[in-house]
């Protein structure tokens, strides 16, 4: 009898699990381990929001587990020591996991790799959690590629609708006692009950994230495109998080697209070459979504090749940018949403209360932290790195090195989003800043997204004392409008 480890890493789903499938397919037996190794992931460490989701999401994985006839160990980091052992112990031959391509988790695989070496045990790797594996798509002089549009043309090319893999019907127990830590032993929970909001929000693991998929291609996916930037509707699919926890795959949602969201093929299903359907809900929505699975890959692809963007720009230049000193005090008032400028406090408490926030407002409030403010967009990514569910090193590194105008893609630095017009645009009626900041909720459409203009009387009708109901804004937005554009323009002058 033949027993193998099946190390979970960003991948807690058994439905298209490759690892998971190759280690069946050659095993009798395979044990399914999660480690809890923070310390490894420093300076990223998970963040609060994330741990919260991780303690139901491993929950749930666990009870899924068990169904099947088995359970999944938890242990505790360091991961290449605490593999060996677990090999050891249960005289595992072999160890399968997914690939991840963060720069900690490259080094903490390559760490795997040799303790398992050293201990004899075979080891192999596989990819599951992107459609296309970073490192094998190059420009035409051989470099990666720094800009989204060309990545993507490329990527498309390669790209080949693939039937998911099967969840397994059953997973045979390893015998003998292997010690669990359990999941509740990760103290992944805080000690401060601030997570009500986020329960009401989501439901954490793989049944929660085929769910969503399902309710989404029932109906959003249809006015995707058209509806995809208002951020008072639900027109995205909110999947970012069960994607960073791997309790979906983007095969599984690339596939769903095309199908129409049929359940995976069984065991004896369809081979690989099946015809796949027609797109979905209308055609355009379906491709304008796998566009931003496209951004996602791309995010992934430019952290592998540049991994010190998680901390500093992709434009060595903007290294020189003078940001603000001693900027405490509106770091804070952007954090807790209290700018004065209502999109972007509307977005900041979406975020505080669901552990989410919308991609059009990401990108407002990214952009006013960055440039109106003049705040290090390390501040703001670190914020979101705590607070976001969907918490991910690859498209959290993206988005702030593009709204700061630092780093990969196309956008300019001299781009800065007017919070008051995109409320205006997308956000008309004002519902999402109503629903977000109810100390506004009486005032006129007209001058809801810039309440400092609005004639005293209307305030005073509408119950708004500004400073003392609803701040003054932090700062004139011309004004530090036009001080950013001076200050990149002196380090883009430089050289
Ligand atoms: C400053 C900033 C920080 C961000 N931080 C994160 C983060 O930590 N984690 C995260 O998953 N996304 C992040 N994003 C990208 C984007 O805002 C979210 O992926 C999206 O809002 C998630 O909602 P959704 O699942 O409804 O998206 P949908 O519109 O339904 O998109 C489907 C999926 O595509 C991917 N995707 C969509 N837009 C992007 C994008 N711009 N970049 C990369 N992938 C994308 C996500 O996996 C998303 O779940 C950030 C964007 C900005 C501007």
């Amino acid at each position: 009898m033949s027993t193998a480890i099946l190390w979970l890493h960003g991948d807690l789903r058994l439905a298209d699990n490759p690892a998971l499938a190759k280690a069946l397919a050659a095993h009798d037996r395979v044990l399914p381990v999660f480690f809890d190794a923070p310390a490894e992931g420093v300076p990223w460490a998970p963040g609060a929001a994330s741990r919260w989701w991780l303690h139901h999401s491993l929950t749930a994985l666990d009870a899924a587990i068990e169904g099947l006839g088995s359970r999944l160990i938890v242990r505790r980091g360091p991961v290449a020591r605490g593999l060996a052992e677990l090999a050891r112990e249960t005289g595992a031959q072999a160890v399968y996991w997914n690939r991840r391509y963060e720069p900690a988790q490259v080094a903490t695989e390559r760490a795997v790799e040799g303790a398992l070496a050293t201990a004899g045990v075979s080891s192999e790797s596989t990819q599951g959690s992107l459609l296309v594996e970073p490192g094998t798509l190059r420009t035409a002089a051989g470099n990666p590629y720094r800009v989204f549009t060309p990545f993507w043309r490329a990527a498309q090319k390669v790209l080949r609708p693939e039937p998911p893999l099967p969840a397994p019907q059953a997973l045979p127990p390893v015998p003998g006692t292997v010690v669990s830590d359990g999941v509740p032993a990760l103290e992944l929970l805080p000690r401060e009950p601030w997570d009500a909001g986020l329960a009401a929000s989501w439901q954490p693991g793989e049944g929660g994230a085929l769910a969503r998929l399902e309710a989404f291609l029932e109906g959003p996916v249809a006015r995707y495109k058209e509806r995809r930037d208002y951020p008072p509707e639900p027109a995205t699919s909110r999947l970012s998080p069960h994607l960073h926890f791997g309790e979906l795959s983007p095969r599984q949602v690339a596939w769903a697209l095309r199908t129409g969201g049929g359940p995976p093929p069984a065991p004896s299903g369809p081979s690989a070459g099946g015809t796949p359907g027609p797109w979905s809900g209308s055609e355009t929505g379906a491709e304008a979504f796998l566009r931003q699975l496209g951004w996602r890959e791309f995010a992934h692809h430019v952290l592998y090749h540049f991994p010190h963007t998680a901390d500093a720009p992709l434009d060595r230049r903007f290294e020189a940018f003078p940001w603000r000193r001693g900027y405490d005090r509106l770091l804070a008032a952007w954090q807790r949403g209290h700018t004065g400028v209502p999109l972007v406090d509307a977005g900041m408490r979406e975020l505080w209360a669901t552990g989410w926030m919308h991609n059009r407002v990401r990108m407002v409030v990214a952009s006013f932290l960055a440039k109106n403010l003049r705040i290090p967009w390390l501040e703001g990514a670190r914020w979101f790195w705590d607070t976001l569910v969907d918490a991910d090193l690859a498209n959290n590194t993206l988005g702030w090195q593009w709204a700061s105008g630092s780093g990969a893609d196309a956008a300019p630095y001299f781009r800065v989003f007017n919070p008051v017009l995109q409320g205006e645009r997308f956000d008309p009626s004002g519902a999402y800043v109503r629903r977000w900041l109810p100390e506004l909720a009486r005032l006129p459409d007209r001058w809801l997204h810039h309440p400092w203009e609005a004639p005293p009387a209307v305030r005073t009708g509408a119950g708004v004392r500004l400073g003392e109901d609803y701040p003054l804004p932090l700062v004139d937005l011309q004004e530090s409008r036009a001080e950013a554009l001076a200050a990149y323009r002196a380090v883009t002058d430089a050289r």
